[in-house]
């Protein structure tokens, strides 16, 4: 029986549900069956890469999902235990037509989901993404004739390609040079050998806690402070330049400076965006409408360069970046997006691209920061029954119109209010069933402040 405070959440970032409960072998076997037939809709023969976190329920789910799609025709290649941005590389290196990963990202071990990308190793736009969920709705499949099912073959050349296409595009002398000792928290995901790889190959010296991907996470795996104290403690008894920690599917990035002080997760794409353009120049950066500031203090340092705001959600950010030829950008969640190793954020490129600013800048993580615009961001949320549901949603933006009309408002993506003190965003979760109210001022104190005086206008509690 579904359990109404763990729903099955369907939506445009794909399917995720409570393992046994509301997701189950049957549906990730619908939900490859229905992506399966989406592809084969359009192309007939597609190639599909698969992968998997570490969670324990995610072999038989990967199983299930590449059963579904084998049905449907689609020949199938699968990857194993691989971290999420992993697959969009692997979609670009086999030419592949689409990808699948079985994932939760940071929810507990309780959880489990399914998301796809499409040929180019992007999450799909809206309306495929609708489409794909109609599919799977509606049971509508194209099952393969007893001739015509797909093959399944394994891959495990997922974690050396991703590894080496980052490497190739950083100075490895440079950081091998530097002599860099950093302590690293894999969350026993799916990060955990990439993660290693890639600081061998780099010269970097490195203490890996919770270093096995046996997806018994160690800690609630959601990256932030409160989940991280053991990274914070390490990192804190020195001779660390940095600690690193990945969430489950390793598309995340946390940063702790060389005191063993949590930075926040809005700093990674900050630092990350600062090294893309110190070595590529000027040019654009795409974020979402509830990410920092200071990536626009960022790009303020290289004249002409650009900043886009977009609805939250990878899709949108690299809608964004693909046409414009962005040069780096991504999610204030740990997520850098570096569109010359994939177009899904990728913690691998976020650990690179910091690794080189602390070898070629010759300063410590923390004197880094402080030459980043100061901010302080408030993150609330609201359970959505609480309020009385979605339908409570437009009459509490309507007040806030009301309410902030001479201010600069942006609706894309629920409402965001841009003050010359900071900003709040106040928009419906894609993946869960609550309202986040995000706001950001100069401190703690400015932060709240806007945070209450939006929500007193919206009449939300
Ligand atoms: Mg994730």
């Amino acid at each position: 029986m579904a359990n109404n405070d763990a729903p099955l959440m369907l939506s445009i970032s794909g399917l995720r549900g409570v393992v046994g409960d509301t997701i189950t072998a049957e549906v990730a076997a619908l939900y490859g069956a229905a992506f399966g037939s989406h592809l084969r809709s359009r192309i007939d023969r597609p190639r599909v890469v698969i992968a998997r976190d570490s969670r324990p329920s995610g072999e038989a789910f990967l199983a299930a999902v590449a059963a579904g799609l084998a049905s449907t025709g689609c020949d199938v290649i699968d990857l194993g235990v691989a971290m999420t941005p992993t697959v969009g590389v692997m979609v670009i290196h086999h030419r592949a037509d689409g990808g699948m990963v079985c994932t939760a990202s940071h929810n507990p071990i309780q959880w489990n989901g399914l998301k796809c990308l499409d040929g180019d190793g992007v999450a799909p736009p809206p309306a495929e993404a609708a489409e794909i969920v109609r599919r799977f709705r509606e049971r509508d499949l194209l099952l393969a004739g007893p001739t015509a099912f797909g093959k399944i073959t394994r891959d495990e050349s997922g974690d050396p390609t991703h590894v080496e296409r980052v490497v190739g595009l950083v100075d490895v002398q440079a950081i091998r040079a530097a002599n860099l000792r950093v302590v690293v928290d894999s969350v026993n995901g799916a990060g955990c050998r990439p993660a290693r790889m890639l600081l061998e190959t780099l010269g970097v010296e490195f203490v890996h806690i919770n270093g096995e991907p046996t997806g018994v996470f160690a800690h609630t795996p959601e990256p932030t402070q409160a989940n991280l104290v053991d990274l914070c403690t390490a990192a804190a008894k020195g001779g660390f330049a940095c600690g690193f920690a990945q969430d489950p599917d390793a598309d995340r990035l946390a940063i702790v400076d060389e005191s063993g002080r949590y930075i926040g997760e809005e700093y990674t794409l900050a630092l990350a965006a600062l090294r893309v353009l110190q070595r590529e120049g000027a040019g654009m950066l795409a974020t979402n409408l509830s990410t920092s500031r200071m990536i626009d203090g960022v790009a303020k340092k290289f004249p002409g360069s650009r900043v886009v705001r977009t609805a939250v959600g990878e899709a949108n950010v690299v809608a964004a970046l693909k046409p414009a030829h962005g040069l780096c950008g991504g999610e204030g969640n740990g997520g850098v997006i570096w569109p010359r190793v994939c177009w899904v954020r990728d913690s691998l490129s976020g650990m690179a691209l910091v690794l080189e600013l602390l070898a070629t800048q010759k300063c410590s993580l923390s004197s880094l920061v402080k030459q980043l615009p100061r901010c302080a961001m408030v993150k609330r949320t609201l359970k959505l029954n609480a309020i009385g549901g979605m339908v409570a949603l437009p009459p509490a933006f309507a007040k806030v119109r009301a309410t902030f009309v001479g201010e600069r408002l942006d609706e894309t993506d629920g409402i965001r209010i841009d003050f010359a003190e900071g900003w709040v965003h106040l928009r419906a979760s894609n993946t869960e069933p609550i309202i986040r109210l995000i706001a950001e001022g100069d401190d703690d104190r400015a932060a709240n402040a806007l945070a209450d005086r939006v929500a007193n206008a919206a009449g939300l509690p």
